[in-house]
């Protein structure tokens, strides 16, 4: 072998690419190592390795068979003379990884064109790189719009920052985040989107990129929220369902207790709905159950729940009672407006009724489904009573609250048949001991029970709504009365009237005072109003104003049952007020109690302090008034110099003392 021919061969066995010599019919005569490693193959020569050869000088790709799977060859063929006869060398080289690598990039570039999610490529500033097509279809951004913007042109503000900084701390720490998000569109419009982003790292685990892939899922949310909604509402009425009305009251029970309110459940029933699906069919019976749903939602405060069961059944979830009487007025009011005739399509005009059972929460049951099961025991009863009619699911109850609705009734008429009367009860000056003025107190003369005192009706007044036009009538007939006796020639007197916080806070008081006055001609200096820490207390900002517009008229302004509420003292000295009245309670124990005379003693002092004359409120008798005396109390009322009386009596103690 000569020099050349042993180098030759050298060179042969170190290139990776296989040399191959064929002869004209494709019969290997040489192959070198590479080549027995790149076709899998040993003893190469002899066998046929189907190489497509030509005369000229080739360069193709052809598809490798091998053992370990079908792979890639460059083919480089020349023809050659081996060993005298003509032949093609051939050198071969695996390209099987490149190729693979190619078509991954074109299958990835053919499903980033084509598929239907927006994706979206960052540099690591989070700069846009590429989006596909679909991204452009959904946000409305070409390409160009976005090329070197950040994501944030797609924010919809509806994410709070901390929504963004927990996605990114999940990109930075796992390397992903998968979420709901809601984007907008470049025509402004919000869609909530399902987004994925990824963190995209080089070989040597740099980050190299990002990239976020979404897809609108707009569609598929609202079939979501309207399966939801199906789920949990009546189709008819849109009301919420049975499903709905359980889930609710679970949770509006935990409220309850936590407030330490009631709630009630109301069981509505039409009584005659079937008469009307009968006779005027299913459609008629269906447009009616949807007026009776729109009736029963008018009726309501918003909060109030107002759901259909089924059929003509319908329920009322009432929340944040105080007291359970309350509720017989709402039932009364759903049955009198439910009692209302209706309109139906055709000029139907069609009457029916309710009745309505109820139930209480705490005391009729404990869970929800029995919560339902008594309200519906009650709606039983209510039905076999004769309809039209509520009924508590205990029996005291509806009693109790049937006297009251009654009474309300009767008040009602009370107030418009002249059955009020006011009486007068003197107020003392202790250190003289004569009568300096009264307050007036209102009473019910009733043709039926007699002389009926405030404290029975005062209160359902406030809650009926009535007390406004109780306090004004008294008002004005103590205003008259006052003028009547000054004309008379008495003395001028103080007259204190009762302003119920209700009235306090509703509407301009001051101007139905100011009026009064003026129509009455008494003096506002001899009006003094009084008021309880409640009605101040409530709203303190607007009370301050009010009692601020009062003193300009020129009334006198009184703190009544002192003592009974906050009693803050810090308040008290926001508010320009004349007179404090000391509760009956701490009176009444003088001289027995130790405690509340030490009471009695520091709020006079501290009344003295802000400049406020002290009245001591139920004195009845002379040991009591003798230890107000010495504290230095300014003026007393009590049984010790007469009970309320009428204006005529009033005006004999006022001659006699
Ligand atoms: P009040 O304003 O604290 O009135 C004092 C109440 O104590 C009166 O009861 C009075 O009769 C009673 N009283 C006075 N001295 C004595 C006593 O020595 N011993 C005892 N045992 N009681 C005494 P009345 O007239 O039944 O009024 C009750 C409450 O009704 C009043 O408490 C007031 O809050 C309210 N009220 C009365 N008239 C009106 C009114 O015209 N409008 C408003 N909004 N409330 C009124
Ligand atoms: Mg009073
Ligand atoms: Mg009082």
């Amino acid at each position: 072998m000569t020099e050349t021919q042993a180098n030759i061969e050298l060179i042969l066995a170190t290139t990776t690419d296989g040399i191959v010599v064929v002869d004209q019919r494709g019969i290997v005569l040489y192959a070198n190592q590479s080549a027995e490693h790149i076709f899998e193959r040993c003893n190469l020569p002899g066998s046929d390795l189907a190489i497509p050869v030509s005369h000229t000088a080739t360069h193709q790709d052809i598809n490798l068979i091998r053992r370990s799977g079908i792979g890639w060859a460059e083919l480089r063929s020349s023809p050659i003379t081996w060993e005298g006869q003509a032949a093609f060398v051939i050198a071969v080289r695996d390209i099987t990884e490149r190729k693979n690598a190619e078509i991954g990039l074109c299958l990835a570039a053919a499903v980033f064109e084509n598929t239907r999610e927006g994706v979206m490529v960052t540099d690591t500033e989070k700069r846009i790189l590429r989006v596909n097509p679909a991204f452009t279809e959904i946000t409305g951004y070409p390409e160009a719009d976005v090329l070197g913007e950040t994501p944030k042109i797609l924010h919809s503000g509806c994410h709070s920052r901390e929504f963004y900084e927990i996605m990114w701390a999940n990109i930075t720490s796992v390397g992903y985040w998968q979420g709901e998000v809601w984007n907008r569109r470049k025509n402004g419009e919000i869609y909530p989107a399902l987004e994925s982003i990824a963190i995209v790292k080089n070989a040597a685990g740099v980050v190299n990129n990002y990239v976020a892939i979404f897809s609108d899922i707009s569609k598929l949310k609202k079939t979501q929220d309207d399966l939801h909604f199906l789920a949990h509402h009546d189709p008819l009425t849109r009301l919420p369902n049975r499903l709905s009305l359980l889930s609710n009251l679970q949770h509006s029970m935990q409220r309850a207790q936590r407030d330490d309110k009631y709630l009630a459940l109301l069981m509505i029933d039409m009584d005659r709905f079937k008469d009307v699906n009968d006779s005027y069919g299913h459609l008629t019976g269906d447009e009616l159950l949807q007026q009776v749903a729109s009736r029963l939602t008018a009726q309501l405060r918003e909060i109030d729940m107002v759901c259909r069961l089924g059929g003509d059944e319908f329920t009322v979830l009432l929340e944040d009672i105080t007291d359970v009487e309350d509720v017989a007025h709402v039932a009364n009011e759903l049955i009198e407006s439910l009692s209302e005739p209706f309109l139906l399509a055709n000029n139907i005009e069609v009457r029916i009724g309710a009745s309505v059972g109820i139930s209480i929460f705490p005391g009729h049951g404990s869970t929800p489904e029995l919560m339902l099961q008594q309200a519906d025991s009650a709606l039983y009863k209510a039905k076999n009573e004769g309809r039209g009619r509520f009924v508590y699911f205990s029996e005291s109850l509806t009693l109790a609250a049937r006297e009251r609705i009654d009474l309300e009734v009767k008040l009602r008429h009370a107030i418009h048949h002249g059955e009020l009367r006011v009486f007068f009860q003197p107020q003392v000056d202790i250190s003289s001991g004569r009568i300096v003025g009264a307050e007036a107190l209102v009473r019910w003369q009733s043709p039926t029970e007699g002389l009926i005192s405030p404290a029975r009706f005062i209160y359902i007044a406030e809650t009926c709504g009535l007390i406004g036009e109780i306090d004004e009538w008294v008002l004005r007939e103590t205003c008259l009365q006052g003028q009547r006796w000054i004309t008379s020639g008495l003395p001028p007197l103080t007259l204190a009237v009762n302003l119920s916080p209700y009235q306090f806070l509703q509407g301009d008081i001051s101007e139905t005072i100011a009026k009064i006055l003026r129509d009455t001609g008494f003096p506002a200096s001899c009006l003094e109003l009084e008021l309880t820490e409640s009605a101040l207390m409530r709203r303190e900002n607007e009370a301050i104003l009010i009692l601020n517009r009062l003193k300009v008229l020129g009334v006198r302004l009184a703190i009544d049952d002192f003592g009974t509420g906050y009693s803050s003292l810090a308040y008290l000295k926001l508010f320009p007020l004349d007179v404090l009245k000391i509760d009956k309670r701490f009176i009444d124990d003088i001289p027995l109690h130790r405690d509340d005379m030490e009471i009695v003693t520091a709020i006079i002092a501290m009344a003295h302090a802000l400049r406020l004359k002290v009245l001591a409120e139920g004195v009845e008798n002379k040991n009591q008034l003798a230890y107000l005396s010495t504290q230095g109390c300014d003026l007393y009322q009590g049984y010790l110099t007469s009970r309320p009386v009428p204006a005529k009596e009033f005006e004999q103690l006022l001659r006699q003392l």
